[in-house]
Order: C-alpha cells, then structure tokens, then sequence
C-alpha cells in the first residue's frame, strides 16, 4: 500500500503502477516524500482493468476517492505492447487510449483543485518511427468513435496490433496536445505533456523480445545510441515534467529514444508553416484573441 497520510504532501496518480516505467516513477515519488495512489490490474491501491468501460470508471472514482478530491498530477504510464491475438487491437485501444482519456477527463477538476498540476502521458516513439500507421482510426479515435478504429486494422492480419499500438499512441498524443492549450485545462493551471520512449527494457519489451518475429523486428530497428533505455532514466525525466521545471511546459511530446527518431526523421520537423497553411494559421491567431479576451 502506497498510500500515505497527510494533507501537506504532493499527491499524485500513477497508472500501470506495478511494472516497468510506471513503477519507476512511483518508487521515485514516494522516496521525495510523496503521497501516490498507483492503479493496476494487481498489486496497486486501486486495483482496475482499464481494458473494460467499469474498470475505466472504477479507477477514475477510487483514485478521486483516494486522493479526496485533489491531485497534485498524474502519470499515465498503463499500456499494452502490440503482442499477437485477434482481441489484441481492441484491448490495446481500451488500454492505452481510453484508459488514458476518460481517466484525464474524470480527474480534470481534481487536477484543477491544486491550480498547479502536472500531467505525463506515456506516448511512444512509435508514434514517429512507425511506418503506415492508418490515419483514419486516429481520426476516429479522437472523434469518440473506437469501433470505427478497430474497423481500419482489419486490412493489416497479423499486423494489426502493431497498427493499433501505433495509432493509440498518436491518438492520446495528439488527445494531449489538443487539451494541453485549451482553457479549462491551460488556465486552471493544468499542464498536460507526453514522453515519447524509445525502445525501453521492461517487462513490456521482454515480452516482445520474447516473440520471434517481434524480436528479429525490434533488434534490427536503429537506435544511433545502441542497446536499449533503462526505465529508471524515463522516470527521470518524468519526475522533471511533474515539477516546476514544467510551469511553462504545455503540450509538449519529450522524445527519449536514443535517436532513433532523429535517425529516421531529422529534416522532418521542426517545419516552418507552409504558405498553404497561412490562412488557417490566421484563424488561429484570431481563435486565441477570442480566447483570451
Ligand atoms: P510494463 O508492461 O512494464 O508496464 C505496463 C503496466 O501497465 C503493467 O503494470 C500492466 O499491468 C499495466 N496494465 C496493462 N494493462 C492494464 C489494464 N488493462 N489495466 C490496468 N493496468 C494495465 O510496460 P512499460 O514498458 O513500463 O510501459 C509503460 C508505458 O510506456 C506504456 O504505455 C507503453 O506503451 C509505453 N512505452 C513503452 C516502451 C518500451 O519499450 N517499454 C516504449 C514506448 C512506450
């Protein structure tokens, strides 16, 4: 039990508490002197399946319950690895996406409470690196519509999850980037960012390594500064993105991957605007005056 009492420490909800980069970032926390309510399918104060729309809503409620009412952040590091199975994208998709976005949207006001909250979502560098991800069941997802994502794999066999895992990525990143600037998030002192890990030795990648095609696809993948990464180092910089080292951080994806996105897409980003773009980038410019007015 993590759970510690007292009303003067920094609270905070880890999910996929009990393993890899999340168990980190909670050994972590509690050796600062922080309070944390973890979540899991086992072994965690708030034991939920995120896979399931009730274990969804049990561990928005218990972790509010827990933390009566008030967070001082939130990590969410619980998250499915593209292994093979005919329910795998469905799962994946529960997981890893709405078991990101409903929990956020049901803890916003207790995120809003301590006017000062941090919240890291687990991205990948999937994200980036992946080839194909289908862009239609990202767009699906984050218009509310997961049966029509689970629809766009079913072209991909035996690929499909590894397409799932790539578009539940993108989907929560994009998710994050989207409500990190809006008011009711923004000005309610909220800062909503992702880390985006590489290849990284947890139980999650044992597992993959663990799966021939998988691990002939994983060993052969670049990562310019070799090996794998090491789940305390992730932890590290998420601890920096839940202090005030992110006061001024909003919607920002930390990549940690040891340069394989750079390998891959250095010239890709950063990109200027395009001049086609110019006139949506005016409507933007006008939005926020609105906003802020
Ligand atoms: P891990 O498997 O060690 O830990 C994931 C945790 O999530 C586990 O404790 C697991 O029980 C929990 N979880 C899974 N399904 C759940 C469910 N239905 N309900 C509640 N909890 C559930 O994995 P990890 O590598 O530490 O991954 C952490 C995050 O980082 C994940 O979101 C993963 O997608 C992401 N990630 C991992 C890597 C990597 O190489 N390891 C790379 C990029 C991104």
């Amino acid at each position: 039990m993590h759970l510690r009492e007292s009303t003067l420490m920094a609270v905070y909800a880890v999910t996929g508490s009990a393993s890899g980069m999340g168990a980190a970032v909670v050994e972590r926390l509690l050796a600062a002197g922080d309070r944390v309510v973890t979540v899991d399918v086992a072994g965690a104060d708030v034991v939920a399946d995120l896979s399931t729309p009730q274990g969804r809503r049990d561990a928005t409620e218990k972790v509010l319950a827990a933390c009566g009412g008030r967070l001082d952040g939130a990590v969410l590091a619980a998250g499915l690895g593209p292994a093979p199975g005919r329910d795998r994208p469905a799962l994946i998709t529960q997981v890893n996406y709405l078991g990101v976005v409903e929990l956020l949207e049901g803890w916003r006001e207790a995120l809003a409470a301590t006017g000062n909250a941090k919240v890291v979502v687990f991205s990948s560098n999937s994200t980036t690196t992946m080839p194909l991800i289908p862009a239609r069941a990202v767009a699906a997802l984050l218009e509310g519509d997961a049966e029509r994502a689970l629809k766009a794999y079913r072209i991909f066999g035996k690929q499909a999850p590894a397409m799932a895992y790539g578009a539940s990525k993108v989907a929560v990143t994009r998710w994050v980037r989207r409500r990190a600037v809006e008011p009711e998030w923004v000005q309610a002192g909220i800062r909503l960012n992702a880390i985006a890990p590489g290849a990284v030795l947890t139980p999650l990648l044992e597992k993959q390594l663990a799966t021939p095609g998988e691990a002939k696809a994983i060993r052969s993948f670049p990562v310019p500064a070799g090996g794998y990464g090491d789940p305390g180092l992730v932890a590290d910089w998420v601890i920096h993105m839940l202090g005030p080292a992110a006061d001024f951080m909003v919607g920002s994806v930390v990549v940690v991957d040891g340069g394989t996105d750079a390998w891959f897409r250095a010239d890709d980003w950063p990109r200027p605007v395009p001049g086609r773009r110019l006139r949506g980038y005016l409507r933007r410019m006008r939005e926020f005056r609105k906003v802020r007015a």
